[in-house]
């Protein structure tokens, strides 16, 4: 299944190279979130000689044109993942760092409350505490 990315960088006029081919492939294998220093590493494997700063690049392009989303799990942690089509929000896991989607119906009337009350505009929610796992131990 060809994802829409190729269709978007060939309509953009960039040029496919092997290095920008990798680094969306890395990231789509993947299927999950992935630091840029996974990314890096991953790429490495293939591409031994490959300078990071085209990988940095690179993935820096894919933000910019909406193929893969950045996303900032806490102070330190950025992540890089495969856009998808439906938006989602990220529950973070504080003690083991596990990362859970959930998705707009999951937030009941969050969004609304905070347009309505706070004039606030959400596009995405981060919400920080214990997963099912951790909180049996
Ligand atoms: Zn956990
Ligand atoms: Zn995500």
């Amino acid at each position: 299944m060809t994802h829409h990315a190729t269709r978007t960088l060939h309509e953009m006029g960039y040029r496919l190279t092997p290095q920008r081919t990798l680094v969306w492939d890395v990231l789509r294998e993947h299927g999950s979130h992935m630091s840029a220093e996974e990314v890096c590493a991953r790429v490495q494997d293939r591409f031994p000689n490959i300078n990071m700063s085209t990988v940095y690049r690179t993935l820096e392009l894919l933000v910019d044109l909406h193929l893969v989303r950045e996303t900032h799990l806490g102070p330190t942690r950025r992540f890089f993942e495969v856009e998808e089509e439906v938006p989602h929000h990220h529950l973070v896991c504080e003690t083991c760092g596990r990362v859970t989607h959930v998705h707009d119906e999951d937030l009941g009337g969050l969004g609304t409350t905070l347009l309505e009350d706070q004039g606030f505009a959400t596009r995405e929610v981060t919400v920080f505490g214990l997963c099912s796992a951790c909180r049996e131990d």
